[in-house]
């Protein structure tokens, strides 16, 4: 059964703050032993309750099974699990390569743990964007406070059971709620705050976290383009655009977000993209229980306000039903610049084709738009690609494939622009809630080296010029 979510009382936030400055100042979470233990502890929460994750993304978003195992769960275990098997590397104080001017202060860098960190999660990946970034913070030897997304509430209100009888609460708390109480989270200093979510409120972090000069990494969205080399297999991109698009329905930032095809060749895409969804899908989305559900009826209006208002072609798709949270997976063509599909992240079931006569007025037109997270390349021709990854901007690119990058968990993931900033995953995130405290320890018996002319009063001889 379903938890039911309860509110953090907004008086409490301040004390489970200073609660959990306290616990760190002990260094009680700095041992590599006792991160490994909490880390062991976060995979335990998630393997032995599986079932009731599966449970409760279902509630919150109509999840298939399928999609609630293979980018959910087995995606954030296997992140945890890298956490928990490199640790001790990653943690372990580094020299600094020998150079011959400074090597008797034998610099050397510590990998501190920063201290409290805030990290507020979205509602569309409630269990990886919540406990990836946890298990970094935690092998970085922080504490954390944790805000999960009140729009899934009922993997808010599991996570909130779970976590302290598994986790250390001198180690992590989780403060459930909405807007009043991430206001009042955020009156408070942290040491760091990964923010997940959209542009608009990733402003209003940034605001106050300037007031404490905390810094901020940032995972946002923004409209993924895919580029369309009329020489690419169109059967194959057709099938992992729409596996891509229609994850999550729609819900994931790294979704395609609109195709960018040459004008001659728009129809005979189109044509495929047809197809190709018709295998995918042979049977009503709405009832083949293949297809997640859009978060919430809010959503799902703005959705049907952006079908209502394109001048595109509906291909196919284009029905809605609020009461059921239902977009139908839309194809729309002749999608131009100034449409409003084009408006904002689509974060919906919808994919617009826009053409255009050539690859430099693809790039021109992905350029016009803020930075995206990602830029999805079908070519087989080694010109074609790398114009494109040379002259636009995105958080990651991926050729030939879509959404498949975010498993690479060795590799940094994040956004440029307006798509975030800093990192996530493996060692990037540990980097990002570590700081690099640069020590030098100097001999006494420098001071009969030529360095002691550093000293006043100066000798001109003794100092080079
Ligand atoms: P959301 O509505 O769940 O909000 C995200 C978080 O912000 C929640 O915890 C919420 O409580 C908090 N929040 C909302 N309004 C607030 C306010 N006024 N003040 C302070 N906090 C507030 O999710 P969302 O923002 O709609 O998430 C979807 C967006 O996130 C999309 O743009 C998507 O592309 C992006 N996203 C990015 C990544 C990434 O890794 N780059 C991953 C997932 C989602």
């Amino acid at each position: 059964m379903a938890n039911i979510l309860s509110f953090t009382p907004i008086d409490e936030i301040p004390k489970i703050h200073h609660e959990l400055k306290e616990a760190f100042q002990t260094g009680k979470t700095r041992p590599i032993a006792y991160r490994r233990q909490q880390l062991l502890q976060l995979c335990y929460l998630l393997q032995d309750n599986l079932e009731r994750f599966y449970a409760a993304l279902y509630a919150d978003l109509g999840r298939p099974r399928e999609e609630a195992t293979i980018l959910e769960c087995s995606g954030t275990l296997l992140e945890i699990k890298d956490a928990y098997d490199h640790v001790e590397k990653w943690a372990k104080t580094e020299k600094s390569p020998f150079n011959l001017l400074w090597w008797t202060l034998s610099p050397q860098t510590r990998k501190e743990p920063k201290g409290v960190i805030l990290i507020i999660s979205p509602f569309n990946y409630p269990v990886y964007l919540t406990l990836c970034g946890l298990a970094s913070a935690i092998a970085a030897g922080n504490v954390v406070m944790l805000k999960p997304s009140e729009l899934s509430p009922a993997t808010a209100a599991l996570l909130a059971e779970l976590m302290p009888r598994y986790v250390d609460p001198d180690l992590v708390r989780i403060v459930n709620g909405g807007v009043p109480e991430t206001k009042k989270i955020l009156e408070l200093p942290f040491d760091h705050i990964l923010y997940t979510g959209n542009n608009r409120v990733a402003k209003i972090i940034c605001t106050a976290a300037a007031q404490h000069l905390t810094p901020v990494t940032l995972e946002l969205g923004g409209k993924s383009p895919c580029v369309i080399d009329p020489s690419c297999n169109a059967q194959l991109a057709a099938k992992r655009i729409w596996w891509g698009k229609l994850l999550n329905s729609g819900q994931l930032c790294l979704s395609p977000d609109y195709v960018l095809v040459p004008e001659f060749f728009q129809d005979q895409f189109v044509k495929v993209l047809e197809e190709v969804y018709c295998e995918l899908h042979p049977t009503d989305p709405k009832t083949s229980g293949q297809m997640a559900r859009i978060v919430n009826e809010r959503h799902t209006k703005r959705l049907k306000q952006l079908l209502d208002d394109t001048k595109g072609t509906v291909v196919f798709g284009g029905t809605v039903d609020i009461a059921a949270k239902y977009v139908a997976p839309t194809l729309v063509k002749n999608v131009k610049r100034d449409d409003a599909l084009m408006s904002e992240e689509l974060f919906g079931p919808i994919l617009a084709v826009v053409p255009v006569r050539d690859l430099d007025e693809a790039i021109t037109f992905i350029n016009s738009i803020d930075h995206a997270l990602t830029v999805y390349i079908f070519s087989n021709n080694r010109g074609f690609k790398n114009t494109v990854l040379d002259r636009t901007r995105s958080g990651t690119a991926s050729i030939n494939e879509t959404v498949m990058h975010v498993a690479a968990n060795d590799a940094p993931f994040g956004g440029v622009g307006g798509s975030g900033t800093g990192y996530t995953t493996g060692k990037a995130g540990f980097d990002e809630f570590t700081h690099f405290r640069c020590t030098v320890e100097h001999p006494a018996w420098v001071e009969h080296t030529p360095l002691a002319g550093r000293y006043t009063p100066y000798d001109a001889k003794a100092v080079a010029r």
